[in-house]
């Protein structure tokens, strides 16, 4: 079956043209969330979210671009390929240039070059990091294990958590820093994102159910002093664009913890009456309860206000999280994957610098739109592999992006066009292999399945510094 083609439609292209029925969520100038069509009897729905710097039609993948640049690629080049905004972190921008640089030249999107929206996560993900040697010494099949001390074998901790902040060292020169969720959100306000994330603790599935309890109300109190100093600095700053806050969710693969958290989350003020403008899900969960754990969390937050899912870009997790009522996403996965030599196409995943291609003098994906497709064939992104030239990364980049954004793009049309779950079974079943393959696929086992990415679970292949 052939579904309505999606073309490329990055910020420079204006607002979404999706007929939304507006539910006026809030009155924050310049932010709101308007829903367009539901899924019927789940979370799921289109919609769109509009910024001072832009629209976002929703469902959305966020790329990410850690250090304010997606590494080896022009924002404009990411603005053809169809990125509707992109996602930077507060943690690595704080310790270089320094906000400070970022909020004298206007804030992210000018200090990027990049006409759209942007995000920033709060940076407590990659400061937690530093604390418990991710991917180290962790991994899925030992879920079972309780340990609230996972540190590396040989690593030394560099960050510690207390019911104030955390204090940490660098991981570029060992120099001593403190995070508390007003740091946070000043950094955060002078970064200048058009969407903001509160200051959380990030749990793995090895803490014991004591400490993810405790964990989760010291997350909770830290979203109430974000919000306090958000709505401080959004006053001292009225001269500046309104910056959205998203609280976040955790609670690990818990039910009770996941209700509690959102609904308590929801239920938070500042002083002068400041909600948040919307909800990230982020914290330690696996695979195959994704979609459970969204849910959860979707039953529970306001309906009228956006999601966001922290961490993930893998087709199925895509799916499992839009079906449960994510609105966005975003994963460094695409890049970080493209920049290794691997590549996505309908069919999965395979390596470009293997072998069986130095003399494919074909397109990466001859169903793809791309620039890189349009432009170039495979022996020659092998050989640029081979040859460690570095437009090997870009043209995997701009690939894996523009993949990743156009498949969200097509759940996004068969939410509105009424036939997601059609879509779904037939994308997922070429996905994995169960429907003849297009020429030139993958061998299926070249590269095993990813586990959600960075925020959203701690316990994969990908490094914390992007
Ligand atoms: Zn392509």
């Amino acid at each position: 079956m052939r579904w309505p083609g999606v073309t490329a439609q990055g910020p420079r292209s204006g607002p979404a043209d999706t007929a939304c029925e507006d539910i006026g969520v809030s009155d924050s100038p310049g932010f709101s969330f308007s829903i367009g069509t539901r899924l019927d009897g789940r979370h799921g729905r289109t919609g769109v979210i509009q910024t001072p710097h832009g629209a976002v039609a929703t469902p959305a993948f966020i790329p990410v671009g850690t250090k304010a640049t997606v590494k080896a690629v022009l924002p404009e080049a990411m603005s053809d390929l169809g990125a509707q905004a992109l996602l930077a972190n507060a943690y690595h921008l704080y310790l270089q240039p320094g906000p400070d640089i970022v909020d004298e030249a206007g804030g992210l999107a000018a200090f990027m070059n990049w006409p759209g929206p942007t995000f920033t996560d709060s940076g407590g993900f990659q400061v937690m990091s530093l604390g418990v040697g991710f991917k180290k010494v962790l991994a899925m099949e030992t879920v079972d294990v309780q340990n609230d001390d996972v540190i590396a074998k040989g690593k030394e901790r560099l960050a510690t958590v207390d019911d104030e902040g955390v204090t940490f060292r660098s991981h570029l020169n060992g120099s001593k820093h403190r995070f508390t969720p007003e740091v946070s959100m000043g950094i955060q306000h002078q970064l200048g994102a058009d969407i903001m994330f509160a200051f959380d603790e990030l749990t793995t599935l090895m803490n014991t159910r004591g400490y993810q309890e405790k964990s989760v109300q010291r997350t909770h109190q830290w979203a109430q002093r974000c919000i306090d100093e958000h709505e401080r600095l959004t006053a001292a700053r009225a001269h500046r664009p309104y910056q959205a806050l998203f609280a976040v969710v955790q609670g690990a693969q818990y039910e009770d913890l996941r209700r509690k958290a959102s609904r308590d989350l929801a239920e938070i003020r500042g002083a002068e009456g400041t909600e948040f403008d919307g909800y990230g899900i982020g914290g330690a969960l696996e695979k195959h309860n994704l979609g459970t754990i969204v849910g959860w969390c979707c039953d529970e937050l306001p309906e009228d206000k956006p999601r966001h899912m922290l961490g993930i870009s893998e087709p199925e997790d895509m799916f499992a999280a839009i079906e449960a009522g994510a609105d966005t996403f975003d994963c460094v996965n695409p890049s970080r994957v493209g920049r290794n030599g691997g590549i996505y196409v309908d069919a999965g995943r395979f390596n470009i610098d293997t072998l069986r291609f130095k003399r494919d003098f074909t397109p990466i994906d001859d169903t793809c739109d791309c620039y890189t497709c349009a432009h170039y064939t495979r022996a020659y992104i092998h050989h640029l592999f081979k040859a460690k030239e570095m437009l090997a990364s870009t043209l995997c980049t701009i690939h894996n992006e523009r993949f990743t954004i156009r498949l969200v793009d097509r759940i996004r049309a068969s939410i509105d066009g009424g036939y997601f779950d059609e879509f779904r079974a037939e994308t997922m079943g070429r996905w994995q292999g169960r429907i003849t393959a297009p020429r030139g696929a993958p061998d299926p086992v070249a590269v095993p399945a990813q586990a959600p990415d960075s925020r959203s679970n701690p316990v994969v292949e990908g490094r914390p510094f992007a």
